[in-house]
């Protein structure tokens, strides 16, 4: 496997911190508990697919693509990085947002990711739940080819062979990181959604052998499909890099979709006492959509037995704290009387 044969334009801030969570790991009675800072990629406040852009970005380039067409929930953090990366590289930028949850408090629909869309210059246009967004941004594609332009087009969050390249280099970087530590990993826990990150995780890691284990935690699709979506990206990675598509088999493959709640993008219960404990214990901010549900499973299985009390469990902080400013009342904070 030799990663510096594809092509990648450096845009994150990398690599990135490997922490220990000791008040966290207190208060919940261990296993002690690790954060890789994923959060602080640097590009535009930062996140998981800034890694998945530096490849993908290089790609466009590649290709002579002068524009890039992304897609993405309303409060997408993939679209807002991808803004930001060709905002950065000169590219035009084009933005489709679906609205999955069918939320119209004006928070969630123009603050946050999507006000910084529009900072960042990207044109976003929006399309109902449920629409086939990649059909979508094929014909968008095919208007701005008839007008001229060199379109590239980047699947939702990223997730394709090239942009799991990103994470199969993470998992480089989280294992050479962990021996200079003289840190054993004995888990490593995320949230899962387009499936690239936990493809590219395992692929790295099954591929260096580490026999770290990675559980995805699940924010849409239930665990079968989930598990296999990751699985067949995987297999499709390793192929990209040179390997059998067996190297990454479905024991490797791991998800737990219980904290998903009513849907993607909808809060539950478990997410904002996550999200309020480890901004309280920690000084870190989670997000509504992914990392904080992705804790809240990581809280109730320690609760459950899961891990063994002195196991090192890496929890990767996926990004997307710019979403808190689109579900401001999902936090039930009290007003400043002030
Ligand atoms: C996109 C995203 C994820 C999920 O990563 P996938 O590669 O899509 O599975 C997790 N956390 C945050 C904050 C994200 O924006």
């Amino acid at each position: 496997m030799n990663l510096a044969r594809f092509p990648r334009i450096r845009l994150g801030h990398l690599p990135t911190p490997l922490e220990p969570m000791e008040n966290l790991s207190k208060h919940l009675g261990g296993p002690r508990l690790w954060i890789k800072r994923d959060d602080c990629t640097g590009l535009s406040t930062g996140g998981n697919k800034t890694r998945k852009l530096e490849y993908l970005m290089a790609d466009a380039r590649a290709q002579g693509a002068d524009t890039v067409i992304t897609q993405g929930a309303t409060q997408s953090n993939h679209a807002r990085q991808t803004a930001a990366a060709a905002a950065k590289l000169g590219f035009a930028c084009y933005i489709l947002l679906e609205d999955r949850t069918g939320y119209t408090d004006p928070a969630y629909t123009q603050s946050g990711n999507v006000m910084l869309d529009k900072l960042h210059g990207a044109t976003v246009s929006r399309r109902p739940g449920g629409a086939d967004m990649q059909a979508e941004m094929e014909a968008l594609a095919e208007e701005l080819r008839k007008a001229g332009k060199r379109p590239y087009v980047i699947p939702g969050g990223g997730s394709n062979p090239v942009g799991a390249l990103g994470y199969v280099g993470a998992a480089l970087e989280l294992v050479a990181q962990a021996a200079a530590m003289d840190l054993r990993i004995d888990h490593v826990v995320h949230a899962t959604g387009s499936a690239g990150t936990q493809a590219g995780l395992v692929t790295g890691l099954v591929a260096l052998n580490s026999g770290i284990p990675v559980l995805g935690i699940g924010v849409r699709a239930p665990r079968e499909r989930q598990e296999a979506n990751v699985l067949a990206l995987a297999q499709r990675t390793a192929e990209h890099l040179g390997l059998p598509a067996s190297t990454v088999r479905a024991e490797h493959v791991r998800a737990n979709c219980d904290y998903v709640g009513q849907g993607y993008g909808i809060p539950t219960e478990g997410m904002v006492e996550a999200v309020k404990l480890v901004a309280e214990k920690e000084g870190i901010l989670l997000d509504p959509v992914y990392s904080g549900k992705a804790m809240a499973g990581l809280i109730d299985l320690i609760g459950k037995g899961y891990f063994k009390p002195e196991e090192n469990v890496v929890f990767l902080h996926t990004g997307g704290s710019v979403g808190l400013f689109g579900y401001p009342d999902a936090f039930g904070l009290p007003a400043d009387a002030a």
